[in-house]
């Protein structure tokens, strides 16, 4: 099977791909550039869900509608600041993807919330849509709290100031995402949780054993 992976981000291009070849046999993935697509794609949605799914179809679309397109959106949502930065979490302070001065301001605009209030959840969002018009949309969340000062050195994004809040046994214990090693963090981290659930739905959608 043929798939187009919405993305350019090299990272997420890498996971996508090692879940997806695990899941579907004979699986080949195309990103925008293999298939001769450089424009980017607005993601004017409101919500997660519409930006993957205004990727995910876009890129199908790109392939002339013959192949299946996968595509993910993802952001932090501080619950005190009703779910800011959420979609615009790559954008916050204004140049895309400038971590630095996105950290800088989520605390500045956190400086007066109490501790008990800084709970926040990192979302992920996944959406496989299909030429016959069959669209998959899964979300990953890991809940946490926005600290006041950076902790660790890993990671990227607001990774520095997310205290993970353990669900289960075994799982990383008082350690910002930062701290983490990727093993680590994939194993509980929204992508890697939404990830899952898109090996699940797709397996369940082509009939594939796990
Ligand atoms: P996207 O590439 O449009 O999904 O933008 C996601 C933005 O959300 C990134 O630029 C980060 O600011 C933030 N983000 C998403 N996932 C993570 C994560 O795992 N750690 C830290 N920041 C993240």
């Amino acid at each position: 099977m043929d798939m187009i992976l919405a993305s350019r981000n090299q990272k997420k291009i890498r996971e996508l791909n090692a879940i997806l070849s695990d899941t579907v046999p004979d699986i080949r993935i195309f990103s925008l550039d293999d298939i001769g697509f450089a424009d980017d794609i607005e993601e004017d949605g409101t919500t997660f869900e519409e930006n993957a799914l205004i990727k995910a179809r876009t890129a199908m679309a790109a392939g002339g509608n013959r192949y299946p397109a996968v595509a993910d959106d993802s952001g932090l949502a501080v619950d005190a600041l009703d779910g800011a930065p959420g979609v615009y979490s790559a954008r916050y302070a204004g140049g895309h993807g400038d971590d630095a001065a996105n950290n800088e301001l989520l605390l500045k605009h956190m400086e007066h919330i109490p501790d008990e209030k800084r709970t926040a959840q990192f979302v992920s969002v996944i959406a496989c849509v299909f030429p016959d018009g069959h669209e998959i949309v899964v979300r990953g969340e890991a809940k946490g709290i926005i600290l006041r000062a950076y902790r660790g050195e890993g990671g990227f994004g607001y990774d520095p100031l997310f205290l993970y809040l353990p669900e289960a046994e075994g799982e990383p214990q008082n350690k910002t995402f930062s701290e983490m090693n990727a093993e680590e963090k994939n194993l509980i981290s929204h992508r890697g949780r939404a990830i899952q659930k898109l090996a699940e739905e797709l397996r369940n959608y082509l009939k594939l054993k796990s």
